[in-house]
């Protein structure tokens, strides 16, 4: 079994997952990559960052707890246990609030906030044992100031920044931290119901004056993830080019 610590990134095979998954391959980690419906995409990754270090995919949904519990007891088989947790998987929706269905509310929910819970839970009694570990969750700005016609989004993305600030204060006597980057407006497929004069205008409100990439967020991943972030936690990192100051 290697002696490299292991990342596991969930929703890892494409957007901003899969520019995490090379982030942490480039420094070093071993790689357990989930994917739930991308698996010809989880494929080339694995191919592509085999040359870098040792990868495997795993299938999961992780609204779904016993998958959850299934596809680490896999991971742990194979490579001893999880040492970086990054909670990534996530969906988006625009609905106006008073169109938002009981499925849409909970499936919204279960995926954005419940997966990052389930995958914590099996993560920690790993991570509790070495006395050691870190968890980022990919949160969302909409998540610190609440977005229109998103709210049950940026509610789940609310809940996950306080699980990630009440778990860093319950699991900072075990050496763990826990922290999330919040994103700003990311070019990935989450976008593809944005008209290109919608990310016009979403790039005029940006100060940076331009909208973020993958690699944005994976800089930011792959610093929490290292030694030199030791020191922090319970941290909202927030990697949104100034729209939320
Ligand atoms: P994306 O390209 O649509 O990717 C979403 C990822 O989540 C996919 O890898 C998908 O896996 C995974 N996923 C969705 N439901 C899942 C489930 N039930 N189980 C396992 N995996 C699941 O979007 P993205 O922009 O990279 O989003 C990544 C994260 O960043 C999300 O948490 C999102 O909320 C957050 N974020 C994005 C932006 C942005 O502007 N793009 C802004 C703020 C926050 P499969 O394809 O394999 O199903």
């Amino acid at each position: 079994m290697s002696t490299k610590k292991t990342a596991l990134i969930t929703g890892g095979a494409k957007g901003i997952g899969a520019a995490i998954c090379r982030t942490l391959a480039e420094n070093g980690f071993n790689l357990a990559i989930n994917y739930n419906s991308s698996y010809s995409e989880a494929c080339s990754l694995k191919k592509e960052l085999s040359t870098l270090t040792n990868v495997e995919i795993f299938k999961c949904d992780v609204s779904c707890s016993a998958q959850v519990k299934e596809m680490f007891s896999e991971i742990n088989n194979h490579f001893g246990g999880v040492d970086i947790l990054v909670n990534n998987a996530g969906i988006a929706q625009q609905a106006l609030f008073t169109d938002i269905t009981d499925s849409m509310w909970e499936k919204m929910l279960s995926t954005n906030l419940s997966g990052a819970f389930y995958c914590c839970r099996e993560a920690l009694p790993y991570m509790i044992n070495q006395k050691s570990g870190k968890i980022i969750n990919i949160a969302s700005m909409w998540g610190e100031v609440g977005a229109s016609v998103e709210v049950h989004y940026s509610a789940a993305k609310a809940g996950l920044i306080g699980l990630t600030k009440a778990l860093a204060k319950e699991v900072g006597l075990s050496g763990i931290t826990v922290n999330a980057v919040s994103p700003g407006v990311i070019q990935t497929d989450m976008l593809s119901s944005f008209s290109e004069e919608d990310k016009a205008c979403l790039k005029e409100e940006t100060p940076l004056n331009r909208l973020g990439t993958v690699q944005d967020i994976a800089k930011a991943v792959g610093f929490l993830a290292s030694d030199s972030a030791d020191f922090i936690t319970g941290q909202v990192v927030s990697v949104n080019g100034g729209f939320v100051i």
